[in-house]
């Protein structure tokens, strides 16, 4: 039996990683297989996982299209999966390597893994292309592994049968637990800065680019300001999420900008957080294993476990509303004992479901 695992960005090595490094200490067949469809950021990922990729499509061009993304990894894979003679492909989340990787398995006949099945956010396209990428993906996918019972409740809703769904929790919870073994994350974080109290803050989805970024960086401003605070802000290389930060933070003496910084470094700075605003994904996963607050700059999530657990508040996309959600969550207790996303076994609930 031999499983082909396919990423591209950096959150899909960070989750699929542990599958990985899991099926090489169980000698299970596997081999990783890399788009590269964010170049630099992905290659960030795999040297903290000492990973190297068996086979790298090296797909990404400057002002690369999602049509010609799709198209580039469905033909690729193809190759690949001919070679290998792959019985299994696991993609994870819902970018469009991730989509065009599980059509690929699926046109050639074989068996298609998705890790982090299930995420919904109930609008086709919003958040553009990842609600459409997930669906396509679950519609082809042999075996979803959600990582929560809510995510297990979005596909029966959507009406798959319960043989396909296994909830296994979020692989992200076995990285941060193989990371915190494997790095002190206090004396790194001193490489970034000195301050003991700040605002992290990671802002780089297409939904939010132009005036919503804009709207939000200035509540997180007003709350730097009136709270004292300082603002920890790694800056997403996309040209259109730096114009705007600088426009808006550039000049402000209480911003701490960076470069984006490697995985380890991140968590550094999230351990060290006194509260995040962020409006990635994968922070929200993260956050609760630090127990720290979540301030999400949108106006929806597939996490809503954040929320519901206590870890999070959505905040949406206006100047007061994202300084209003500050302000509560800079008074509320996290109890970091309740992590509703995982209890760090992910890797194997899914590797064991496929043996
Ligand atoms: N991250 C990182 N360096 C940074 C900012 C974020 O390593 O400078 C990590 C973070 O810990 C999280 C992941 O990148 O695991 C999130 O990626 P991103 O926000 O780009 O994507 P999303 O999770 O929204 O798909």
């Amino acid at each position: 039996m031999k499983i082909g695992i396919v990423f591209g960005t950096r959150p899909e090595v960070i989750k699929i990683a542990p599958v990985y490094l899991k099926a090489k200490e169980k000698e299970i067949n596997v081999v990783a297989i890399a788009t590269a469809q964010h170049r630099e950021m992905m290659d960030m990922m795999l040297k903290v996982f000492d990973m190297s990729p068996d086979y790298d499509m090296n797909i990404m061009t400057a002002n690369q299209s999602l049509n010609s993304v799709a198209a580039k990894v469905l033909v690729k894979l193809e190759e690949i999966i001919k070679e290998e003679k792959l019985d299994w492909i696991f993609v994870q989340g819902d970018t469009t390597t991730a989509m065009a990787g599980a059509l690929s398995g699926f046109h050639m006949g074989i068996k298609v893994g998705h890790i982090e099945a299930g995420l919904r956010s109930g609008n086709l396209r919003d958040p553009f292309p990842e609600e459409m990428n997930r669906r396509v993906i679950d519609q082809v996918s042999d075996l979803m592994f959600a990582p929560t019972k809510n995510a297990k409740k979005n596909l029966l809703k959507d009406g798959f049968s319960k043989d396909r769904i296994l909830v296994t929790g979020n692989t992200v919870v076995d990285s941060l637990i193989y990371v915190q073994e494997k790095f002190d994350l206090d004396s790194i974080r001193k490489q970034y800065t000195s301050e003991d109290d700040y605002i992290l803050v990671t802002l780089h989805r297409r939904e939010n680019w132009g005036e919503k970024m804009k709207n939000i960086l200035e509540g997180i401003k007003k709350f730097s300001i009136e709270y004292n605070l300082p603002i920890v802000f790694p800056v997403h290389l996309n040209p259109k999420v730096r114009k705007v930060v600088n426009e808006v933070l550039g000049e402000y003496d209480k911003a701490i900008l960076l470069e984006p910084v490697d995985y380890i470094s991140f968590l550094s700075l999230l351990k060290g957080a006194r509260i995040v605003a962020s409006d990635s994904g994968g922070i929200q996963e993260e956050a609760p294993s630090f127990g720290k607050f979540v301030v999400v700059c949108r106006n929806t999530t597939e996490r809503p476990e954040l929320i519901e657990s206590g870890y999070g508040i959505l905040a949406g996309t206006e100047k007061l509303s994202v300084f209003k959600a500050l302000v509560k969550g800079f008074n509320v207790k996290v109890d970091k004992s309740r992590n509703p996303f995982g209890d760090g076994k992910a890797s194997i609930r899914i590797l064991e479901a496929v043996l």
